[in-house]
């Protein structure tokens, strides 16, 4: 599997916010967001080769709980499976960090953490905003990975116009249980982050939904390896 990064942090957003974890950074995500924070993961040949059993091994050298599968986009990568597989034979929790593009049945994840990309991250680039249009919400599968997996849904908070846009995806899938929802503002530094929460805040208590925390950004300013 190609490996962008393998490293020990806090899980930084989500409901495990706060709990040290490892995180396995898997290349390769089409979806090019623009305000997307692991743009050196996009290619999915970027990293390292690492098979499974050395991918196993190093996530071992932490007293660690606690496995976050990150990207890039990890369900498109076809040895997904197996590596959740080995894992969960070792005992880890596992999260996969996703955004809920590709549905794949089975897996041994303990929490499918899906954050559906709104408008507000179409690319400026026609030719990859037409690509990310196309592919950045597909209502069947977000069905089907909710109907399947115990997961949350993160939506990336840019401004209050996002809130209709929220509420219609909600909609559109269906049975989502809204106790599972997440609102998370768009920040890539601290002082973003800091001037956005407010505002997202205030969304989460009009419309029940929790507030998901960027602690990596708050706590490192979005440095690399956090
Ligand atoms: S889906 Fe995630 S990894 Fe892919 S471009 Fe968007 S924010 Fe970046």
């Amino acid at each position: 599997m190609r490996i962008n990064e393998i490293f020990y942090s806090l899980q930084g957003e989500g409901f495990l916010a706060g709990i040290p974890s490892v995180f396995v950074r898997l290349a390769g995500c089409s979806l090019r967001c623009k305000w997307c924070d692991t743009k050196y993961a996009w290619d999915k040949k970027a990293g390292t080769h690492y098979s499974i059993a050395k991918i196993v091994q190093t996530v071992q050298r932490w007293p660690c709980k606690f496995v976050v599968i990150t990207g890039g986009e990890p369900m498109i990568n076809p040895h997904l499976p197996e590596l959740v597989q080995k894992l969960k034979a070792i005992g880890k929790h596992i999260t996969i960090e996703t955004a809920g593009i590709v549905f794949i049945p089975d897996l041994a994840c303990d929490l499918m953490s899906i954050s559906p990309k709104l408008s507000n991250s179409t690319p400026a680039e026609p030719k990859l905003a037409a690509l990310h249009e196309d592919s950045r919400l597909d209502i069947a599968v977000l069905r089907r990975l909710i109907d399947n997996y115990k997961y949350q849904l993160k939506f990336v908070v840019d401004s209050q116009d996002d809130l209709l846009e929220i509420q219609q995806s909600i909609e559109k899938i269906g049975n989502v249980d809204t106790d599972k929802v997440m609102l998370m503002p768009q920040a890539t530094t601290r002082n973003e982050l800091l001037a956005k929460s407010p505002m997202v805040a205030d969304m989460c208590k009009s419309d029940g939904f929790a507030f998901s925390q960027r602690l990596q950004v708050l706590l490192w300013d979005n440095e690399r390896g956090t």
